[in-house]
């Protein structure tokens, strides 16, 4: 027989944290599958030989919803994040540079991950399992990993991006809930390491580059550690452009853009590059969750709601809401 609280939650990055921290509140007994070491997802950290901390997934978060600030105040703490106190600036496609829109901006301290470490700590994660299919079986959900069969499971809440969840479910499954709507867009990402700083007049820019989308100081933010490191981004067009491209060309190619855009005479001393083949959703529908006819298989992420950390937050505190009622 099947417990009925057993609720299976694959991915602990932001969107799978939430659901199950609010899976847990209304009294059910969320068991969470992440194939990488730790949690976190895009929401991601890289230590450095220097000993800094670079942030490779998002740059910052906003804190705009209510419910989303007492989630991080109940389960983050006050330590595992901090504003991002920032000069911001933003090109347009005529060249055009002012200020970045305004709003708190706020980091994981002392580094990304931490947020996502504080909402686990309550968890034992099953970490470095990656869950290959979905099945319904007589007496409930069971997942296929390589490590054998896990569950049976009252319900599965997904939680990867929309290209990964295609390949867990039944093409049935993906038909009736419109997965192939979805599609996610690539980001090349590069850390560069200077040996003295760079002092362009800014803290990060959104570029209408041919090449990078975004650059930031990384320096900048608090408790990143030694050292003068930058995190470019190519923008979705070069990304995509450039998917199969080997890493080190493609580190090459970013460096030389940025070294030409803003006039930099020194050489980068150091680099960490990462391709993220899933970074941002292309547009499409934002509908907040989906979910099964039955509510035997949901799915959330920020690919559902307009993407960005607080949108993962809000898809998985919608469905949540649904499955197991508002908190
Ligand atoms: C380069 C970059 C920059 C960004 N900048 C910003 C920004 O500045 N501000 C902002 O708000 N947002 C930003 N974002 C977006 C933000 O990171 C995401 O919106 C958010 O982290 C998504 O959370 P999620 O839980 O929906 O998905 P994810 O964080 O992707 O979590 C999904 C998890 O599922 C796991 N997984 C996948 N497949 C399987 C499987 N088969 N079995 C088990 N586990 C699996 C993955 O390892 C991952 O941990 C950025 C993203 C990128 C890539």
């Amino acid at each position: 027989m099947t417990d009925n609280t057993h609720i299976a939650i694959i991915g602990a990055g932001i969107a799978g944290l939430t659901a199950a921290l609010r899976a847990r509140e209304a009294g059910f007994t969320p068991v969470l599958f992440e194939k990488s070491r730790g949690p976190g997802g895009r929401l991601a950290s890289k230590r450095t030989q220097d000993g800094a901390s670079v942030d490779m997934g998002a740059q910052f978060f906003t804190i705009r919803n209510s419910r989303f600030k007492a989630l991080l105040a109940d389960y983050a703490g006050e330590e595992a994040l901090q504003l991002w106190d920032a000069t911001l600036w933003h090109e347009n496609t005529q060249g055009a540079v002012g200020s970045f829109h305004q709003a708190l901006r706020y980091v994981g301290t002392p580094r990304m991950t931490a947020v996502t470490r504080a909402l686990s700590a309550n968890f034992a994660i099953n970490t470095g399992i990656r869950i290959t299919a979905v099945t319904p079986e007589p007496d409930g959900w069971t997942l296929t990993t390589d490590e054998g069969p896990q569950g049976p499971f009252a319900r599965v809440i997904i939680t990867t991006p929309p290209e990964q969840a295609r390949n867990l479910v039944a093409e049935s499954v993906v038909a009736s809930l419109g997965l192939e709507a979805f599609r996610m867009l690539p980001c090349w990402t590069l850390a560069l390491r200077f040996e003295q700083a760079l002092t362009p007049g800014f803290d990060g820019m959104q570029l209408a580059h041919e090449c990078l989308g975004w650059v930031a100081r990384n320096t900048s933010k608090p408790q990143r550690g030694a050292g003068e490191w930058w995190v470019l981004h190519a923008n979705s067009t070069w990304s995509e452009s450039h998917r199969d491209t080997a890493s080190s060309e493609v580190a090459a190619a970013m460096t030389t853009a940025f070294r030409q855009r803003f006039d930099i005479q020194q050489p980068a001393s150091d680099y960490l590059v990462h391709r993220w083949l899933y970074a941002r959703p292309a547009g499409g529908p934002t509908p907040g969750f989906l979910s099964t006819a039955e509510g035997g298989i949901g799915l959330c992420g920020d690919w559902l709601a307009g993407g960005r950390v607080e949108g993962a937050f809000e898809s998985a505190d919608a469905l949540a809401a649904q499955w197991f009622g508002q908190p």
